[in-house]
């Protein structure tokens, strides 16, 4: 092989390692904004969870609004919040996983991001007693590499991004509620993005909670809220009964239960070429 060869080879790849899982991603959220648009739909969704103070908060505020939440908790965080996790799991908010450490997938090694999804799902299966299969993941940052896209798509995981982020971890650019509210109405719904992991300065916690009672101000203006898989599945079409829902996960620890849509290859779910 000539060194010319070689090295548009390797140039190819890398492009194909960073860029194609990016291009995918980009045109997912482009989807994601549709889909909310079309059905005048909101979806909140908080990663990095769960915290020991400021998730039950954020659940108390979900069960006043009465709203259900998409939360994509981190397994290294979810070691010793059990309790939280069965809670939400009782109140009938979605689980999704967010990985184990918090892996940055185009700025770590191909085989990191990998592992850490697989560790992702072996800590969250742990304690919801849920098969990872059909169950949405939010990869760190919003980033994959090729490996861990066609995991993903092998596996047939639905990869969420979000459409609106409510700068909750942002230093130095925040976002007033009102604003993060002004921005939902503008584009007529989106998915949301707020995070539930504990603060260690300030009262950041309380600001997320300022902006999730925004969101949650909304539905008085006629907004739909749906959890992301609600969000993915297809919308009914007018004459024709809603899919059945197949596949019902009930944890050993407790009694409640998950509820998963039948058709998942059937909806816009970020999955590529449809594996
Ligand atoms: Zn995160």
């Amino acid at each position: 092989m000539s060194l010319a060869l070689a090295v548009t080879a390797g140039v190819t790849l890398l492009a194909a390692h960073w860029v194609l899982p990016q291009l995918w991603l980009r045109r997912s959220r482009a989807r994601l904004a549709a889909a909310c648009r079309r059905r005048r739909a909101i979806a909140i969704t908080f990663d990095d969870g769960p915290g020991r103070q400021l998730t039950p908060m954020v659940g108390a505020s979900l069960q006043r609004a009465r709203i259900r939440a998409t939360f994509f908790l981190l397994a290294a965080n979810v070691r010793g919040n059990e309790d939280i996790v069965h809670e939400l799991m009782r109140a009938g908010h979605e689980l999704g996983s967010h990985g184990c450490a918090h892996v940055h997938h185009m700025w770590s090694w191909p085989w990191v991001g990998w592992l850490d999804t697989r560790a992702g799902w072996r800590g969250l299966q742990a304690v919801t007693g849920r098969a990872p299969r059909g169950c949405p993941f939010r990869p760190p940052y919003g980033k994959l590499n090729l490996l861990s896209w066609l995991d993903c798509w092998w596996r047939r995981t639905p990869v969420v991004g979000w459409t609106h982020d409510g700068f909750d971890t942002r230093t130095g650019a925040d976002k007033s509620p009102a604003e993060l509210a002004a921005e939902l109405r503008a584009s007529g719904g989106g998915v949301v993005l707020l995070h539930d992991f504990d603060r260690e300065v300030g009262d950041a916690g309380a600001g997320v909670l300022a902006k999730l009672e925004a969101v949650l101000a909304l539905q008085q203006e006629g907004y739909r809220f749906v959890s992301v898989s609600e969000l993915l599945s297809p919308a009914p079409r007018p004459g024709r009964p809603r899919p059945q829902l197949r596949a019902v996960y009930r944890t050993r620890r407790t009694s409640a239960t998950f509820q998963v849509q039948a058709k998942p290859a059937d909806s816009i779910a970020s999955r590529g070429t449809g594996r």
